[in-house]
């Protein structure tokens, strides 16, 4: 079951709200994500508790084990650039402490894991199609869940708290609080056409994803992204790891300087990562936030993530685009690895 909504972030918020999370509640997210994931935490009075990454670049569950509190009422890993946590070991903390999953699958519409698509897997599931995803309608999102009461909470909550009973908008009765979280049908008819072109979408990508990283591949010190067990990667991202900080910052550099773009290295970027989420550390908000929070996110102000930083300072990520050529995708990866073994020489 699903409901389309207004945004992604929209999506994050509703999900959170279905599963009935709200003031206090701690809510495990990782330290690499979009700002989204803490915006949609916050909103609702939780706590994000941020959370090393492992090599996967999603959660680490055996970080997420030592995270768990009295408090924590929810693990949410984020599917970062076309690839996915560990689910299997996720549900399985889940289920030892009766926490709710959500996927956060803004960034991996069309990657499965064990067959099934991502965002399907946990209790709640998320999905962006804003102009920037795999599939877009412009602005919108989506909640995938199994679960009636969740799917039911979500479709009232979306929309005003209305029942959505009868035919007569007027007359609906109103169960609980909600907001407005509605998508267009405008946008949703743009998102219906875009679904329908996934699996084309997702073999464009392959092809080119590939290209590039068996050219990567010829490199020694060139390591990549771990793809869980069972899991395929939607091919939107080509990640992978260089040996130190210092030759990924000097790559980085590179391929701008030879026309390479749309490559990320997340280290010092300040939408994804949190070494540069100074705003959130510093909790500067327009409104003052409730004591709950602010105590919440006191640790903020000291922790360090030398496990996260160890994987994002070498990692790149680089986007894979429908439009390439062939010729285009070839040369690309020539052009990277000679940036590459130019850099390690
Ligand atoms: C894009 C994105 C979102 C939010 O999506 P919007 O539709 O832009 O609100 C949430 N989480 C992640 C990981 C994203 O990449």
């Amino acid at each position: 079951m699903h409901n389309l909504v207004s945004s992604g972030t929209a999506a994050v918020t509703i999900a959170l709200a279905s599963a009935g999370i709200g003031a206090g509640d701690e809510v495990i997210i990782p330290t690499f994500t979009f700002v989204a994931s803490f915006e949609a935490v916050l909103m609702l009075g939780a706590i994000p508790i941020l959370v090393d990454i492992d090599d996967t670049l999603t959660l680490d569950p055996e970080a997420v084990k030592k995270a768990i509190t009295p408090k924590t009422k929810a693990i949410m890993p984020v599917h970062m650039c076309g690839s996915m946590a560990n689910l299997d070991a996720l549900q399985s903390i889940c289920k030892t402490h009766n926490l709710i999953l959500i996927e956060d699958s803004s960034q991996a519409t069309g990657a499965t894991y064990k067959g099934k698509p991502l965002g399907s897997i946990g209790d709640l599931g998320c999905l962006s199609l804003d102009y920037v995803k795999i599939i877009t309608c412009g602005e919108g999102g989506a909640v995938l869940t199994n679960n009636e009461s969740y799917y039911k909470n979500a479709d009232h909550f979306s929309d005003h708290g209305h029942d959505h009973v009868g035919n007569d908008r007027g007359a609906e009765t109103h169960p609980f609080l909600g907001y407005n979280f509605r998508i267009s049908e405008l946008h949703a008819a743009v998102g219906l056409a875009q679904l329908r072109r996934l699996d084309e979408f997702v073999s464009i990508q392959k092809k080119n994803y590939t290209i590039i990283r068996e050219a990567l591949s010829t490199i020694p010190e060139v390591t990549f992204r771990t793809v869980p067990e069972g899991g395929e990667e939607s091919y939107s991202f080509l990640s992978f790891f260089l040996p130190d900080l210092e030759i990924a910052r000097k790559v980085s550099e590179a391929f701008r300087e030879n026309g390479i773009d749309a490559c990320f290295h997340y280290y010092d970027n300040n939408w994804h990562y949190i070494r540069e989420w100074q705003h959130l550390k510093d909790l500067k908000t327009l409104y003052p936030l409730s004591a709950e929070i602010e105590e919440g996110l006191q640790y903020l102000k000291t922790k360090q993530f030398p496990q996260s930083d160890h994987y994002i300072g070498r990692n790149i990520s680089c986007l894979i685009k429908l439009s390439w050529t062939e010729d285009e995708v070839k040369e690309r990866a020539r052009k990277m690895v000679r940036c590459i073994n130019e850099e390690l020489s």
